[in-house]
């Protein structure tokens, strides 16, 4: 058999879902993208434009003119590009942090992402991550890993990360903020952070990003050779 075409990986953030899908992008040469980056470039539109974010009708007229676009300069690095604006620096603020919960989980901000969602994904050779690839957005996906780890841990390196960026964190509000977005991820109606039943669960709690890595590679290599 070949190798999987769409692999689709789902997990809460600070999972190191990002790092391992950007490490396997470059081992097969396969285009590499966050979803994430989507919601973060809607939200940051919709707070540029000072738009009212829970008004449905708003944000609806936000989507209807919306031009949103990723470009690829490697595998796994691309650009977005929303209504002619690289807005790909903008995507880690924290006032896109704080929002883009609250607005993913809008019925009209899921609907306006599908199809982009499903157009780089008929490509094939792509992998793509987020919280309901595997559920929604690819039902269909050749391959499906969710890949979790506790809270603490996800808080812990999330906050490393930060240091290492120069950014000023407090460890309590990394945990608090991650724990109010999990909530919300998981809670919504419509698509939620949930594992699909043929997912493999992928643990990484006490396990290193070269140590997943080698699990997963393991299990592309016996999916190929089954
Ligand atoms: O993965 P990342 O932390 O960049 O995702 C930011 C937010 O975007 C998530 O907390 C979630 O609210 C939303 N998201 C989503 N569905 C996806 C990817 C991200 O709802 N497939």
């Amino acid at each position: 058999m070949p190798k999987p075409s769409i692999i689709a990986i789902d997990g809460p953030a600070g999972t190191g879902k990002s790092t391992i899908s950007e490490r396997l992008a470059e081992k097969y040469g396969y285009l590499f993208v966050d979803t994430g980056a989507f919601y973060r470039a809607i939200t940051y539109v919709v707070l540029k434009g000072n738009v009212p974010y829970e008004d449905v009708d708003a944000v609806t007229a936000v989507l209807s003119t919306l031009n949103l676009r990723i470009e690829h300069d490697g595998v796994s690095s691309y650009r977005i590009i929303a209504n002619g604006e690289d807005v790909t620096d903008h995507l880690r603020s924290k006032s896109v942090e704080s929002h883009v919960s609250p607005i993913s989980k809008m019925t009209v901000v899921r609907e306006a992402l599908l199809p982009l969602q499903r157009k780089v994904a008929a490509q094939g050779n792509v992998i793509l991550a987020g919280r309901d690839i595997g559920t929604v957005v690819l039902p269909e996906a050749d391959l499906k890993l969710y890949i979790d780890a506790s809270l603490s841990e996800r808080a812990r390196r999330r906050h490393l990360q930060m240091m290492d960026a120069g950014k000023e964190a407090d460890l309590d509000t990394v945990v608090n903020d991650m724990q109010r977005r999990d909530k919300i991820d998981t809670e919504r109606s419509l698509a939620p952070l949930t594992r699909a039943e043929d997912a493999i669960y992928i643990l990484t709690d006490n396990k290193t990003i070269d140590d997943v890595m080698q699990e997963i590679i393991q299990i592309i290599e016996h999916w190929t050779a089954t």
